[in-house]
C-alpha cells in the first residue's frame, strides 16, 4: 500500500476531540503524531460552530458515534449545515457497523472504528484535509466566478455609456448642443458639476491662433475670468502656439445656480481634444472632490472624450467656423475688430439720438525704451496692467480695446467731453503712479492720451473721431508726452504734467 503523507504545517495544528474518553483521545493523539494536539470537548461543552469562524479552525472533529446519537437533534443539525471542518465519526467495535449512506447522511466524512489504529488514523486525518483543500478551491473557484461576472456585467455598462455618448454627440452639429449633452452623459460616470471647453483654431497664412471658449452658464466676470485663465493656460500647455485673441460663448446662459464655482471649486479634470496628431481643443471638468475612477473607468472615459472630440471637430468644421477672436489675446481686452465695429454702431446711435460721444487713445510714452532696457516679457507685464487699469476705470457701457502695439482707445457713449478729459486724466494717472517691479528692477510708465468727442446736437461731421483723437494723441506727444489734448482746437487746451 502507498504510503499516506499528511502534510503539516509548522505550528502543530488543531484537532477537535467532542467527548472522547482519554483512552479514544490518546489513540487519535497516537496516530496522528506531533505535529496535532486535540482540543477535546467535554459532553455538555461542546463548542457552538460560529466559533469556527472566530478561533484557529480545527483540521477535523473526532466524534463517538454514542455521543452524536446523544446530542439534542438541533446541535445535530448545526454541525451537519456546515462543511469547513470535516468530522470523523469514531464507532465501537463492538456496534452493528453503520451503513455508509447513514455516515454521510449524518454529515460524517467518514467512519473509523476502534481499535484506532495509526494507519486508521492518518487516513481518516489525510482526507479530510483533502476535502478541506478542495472546498477552499471551490469557494475560490466561486469567488473568481462571481467577480468575472461583476467585470461583465460593468463592461456592459461601459459599453452601454459609450453607445450613449456616441448617439449624444453626433444627434447635433452644434458646438453648443454637443457639449451640453457631453456633460449630461459623462455624469453617469463621473460627477460633472461643470464643462467647460476650449478650441483653438490656427489663422490662415499666420503662425498665431484664435481660441473660442465655451462656458457652462453665466457668472460673475471675477469667476468668468478664472475659467478664461485656466483654458488660455490649458491651450497654451496643449501647443496652441501664440494666441492672437479669444471669443468666450455660453453654453447654458440661463443657468445660473452654480455660476460662482471657480477652477478651484472640486476635482478639476482637463484633458486634451485631439483628431490624429492634431490636439484642437481641451475639455475641462469640474467634478465632485475626493471621487476616483477605477482603471477600467478612466479607459473607457478616455475614449468617450475621444468620441466627443471627433464630433465636436466635426461641429466647429461643418460650421466651417472661421473664428471671430473679440478679445485680445495678451491684455484679454477687447481688440480692434470689436472697438471697429462697436465704433460704427455708436456712430450711428448717436446720428439717431444725438446724445454725447467720446473717444479716448492712449499711447504708451517711449515704450519702446521700456523692451529695450527690460525686456520683451515686462513690455508685455505693462500692457497687461494697462488693460487692466482701463478695465477698472469704465463702465460696462463703454468699450476699451487695445488698439494694436501700446495703442489702446475707449469708447465712451453718452459723455462729454469734459467727462472724457476728467476720465482720461484719471487713466494718465494711474498708469503713471503704477510701479512696475521685473527681474529685479523698478520702474515707471507713462501715457499719452487723445480726447475727441462730438456733443449732444452738434452738428459736426462725426466719423472722423478717430483722426481727430488721432491728432490730439500727436499733439500731446509733441507737447512732451504724459498729457491728455482734447482734439478741438478753438477750446483751450488742457494738460496736466
Ligand atoms: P512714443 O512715446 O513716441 O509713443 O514712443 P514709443 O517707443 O512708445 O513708440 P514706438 O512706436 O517707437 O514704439 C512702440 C513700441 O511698442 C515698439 C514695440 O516693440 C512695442 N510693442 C508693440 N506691441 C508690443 C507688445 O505686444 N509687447 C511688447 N512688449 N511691446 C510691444
Ligand atoms: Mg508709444
Ligand atoms: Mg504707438
Amino acid at each position: 500500500m502507498q504510503k499516506k503523507m499528511i502534510k503539516r504545517g509548522k505550528r502543530p495544528e488543531l484537532m477537535w476531540g467532542l467527548g472522547l474518553s482519554e483512552q479514544l483521545k490518546k489513540q487519535v493523539e497516537m496516530g496522528v503524531g506531533p505535529g496535532f494536539y486535540i482540543r477535546n470537548y467535554p459532553a455538555g461543552a461542546f463548542p457552538w460552530t460560529k466559533e469556527l469562524n472566530q478561533n484557529e479552525k480545527p483540521s477535523a472533529a473526532w466524534i463517538p458515534w454514542s455521543v452524536w446519537a446523544e446530542m439534542p437533534e438541533f446541535r445535530r443539525e448545526e454541525y451537519r449545515s456546515q462543511d469547513s471542518t470535516q468530522r470523523i465519526l469514531i464507532q465501537d467495535i463492538n456496534d452493528t457497523p453503520l451503513e455508509m449512506d447513514t455516515v454521510l447522511a449524518e454529515g460524517f466524512l467518514t467512519v473509523v472504528r476502534t481499535p484506532l489504529t495509526r494507519p486508521k488514523v492518518q487516513d481518516a486525518v489525510f482526507r479530510a484535509k483533502e476535502v478541506t483543500s478542495m472546498y477552499s478551491d471551490i469557494y475560490r473557484m466561486t469567488e473568481e466566478i462571481l467577480l468575472e461576472r461583476e467585470l461583465l456585467a460593468r463592461k456592459t455598462d461601459q459599453l452601454m455609456f459609450l453607445n450613449k455618448i456616441l448617439a449624444s454627440a453626433t444627434e447635433s452639429l452644434d458646438a453648443t448642443t454637443i457639449l451640453l449633452n457631453a456633460k449630461e452623459t459623462l455624469s453617469l460616470v463621473l460627477p460633472v458639476k461643470q464643462l467647460h471647453a476650449g478650441f483653438w483654431t490656427h489663422q490662415l497664412d499666420s503662425e498665431v491662433t484664435d481660441v473660442e471658449i465655451f462656458l457652462n452658464g453665466t457668472m460673475p466676470p471675477e469667476v468668468e475670468s478664472m475659467w478664461v485663465e485656466h483654458i488660455m493656460a490649458s491651450a497654451a500647455d496643449m501647443g496652441s502656439g501664440p494666441v492672437n485673441g479669444f471669443q468666450v460663448v455660453h453654453t447654458d446662459p440661463a443657468r445660473r445656480q452654480e455660476y460662482t464655482l471657480t477652477p478651484k471649486s472640486g476635482r478639476l479634470v482637463t484633458l486634451p481634444l485631439t483628431a490624429g496628431q492634431d490636439t484642437f481643443g481641451c475639455l475641462a471638468l469640474l467634478c465632485e472632490p475626493d471621487y476616483h475612477l477605477g482603471k477600467d473607468q478612466v479607459e473607457t472615459f478616455r475614449s468617450a472624450v475621444n468620441h466627443l472630440g471627433l464630433a465636436l471637430r466635426n461641429a466647429l468644421m461643418f460650421k466651417e467656423v472661421k473664428l471671430r477672436a473679440d478679445r485680445d489675446g495678451l491684455t484679454r481686452i477687447y481688440n480692434r475688430h470689436t472697438f471697429d465695429e462697436r465704433l460704427i454702431y455708436e456712430i450711428k446711435r448717436r446720428r439717431r439720438y444725438n446724445h454725447d460721444l467720446s473717444l479716448l487713445m492712449v499711447d504708451l510714452d517711449h515704450f519702446k525704451q521700456v523692451n529695450d532696457t527690460y525686456g520683451h516679457k515686462a513690455g508685455d507685464m505693462v500692457l497687461c496692467k494697462v488693460g487692466e487699469i482701463l478695465t477698472e476705470t469704465f463702465r460696462g457701457t463703454d468699450l476699451a480695446a487695445r488698439y494694436g502695439g501700446e495703442e489702446f482707445v475707449v469708447l465712451l457713449p453718452h459723455t462729454t467731453e469734459r467727462d472724457a478729459w476728467a476720465l482720461a486724466e484719471r487713466v494718465r494717472e494711474a498708469i503713471q503712479s503704477c510701479e512696475f517691479h521685473f527681474d529685479g528692477h523698478d520702474f515707471a510708465v507713462t501715457a499719452s492720451i487723445g480726447v475727441a468727442s462730438v456733443e449732444a446736437g452738434a452738428l459736426t461731421k462725426d466719423d472722423d473721431l478717430l483722426i481727430k483723437a488721432d491728432k490730439a494723441l500727436y499733439e500731446a506727444k509733441h507737447n512732451g508726452r504724459n498729457t491728455v489734448v482734447i482734439s478741438k482746437p478753438k477750446v483751450d487746451q488742457i494738460s496736466a504734467q
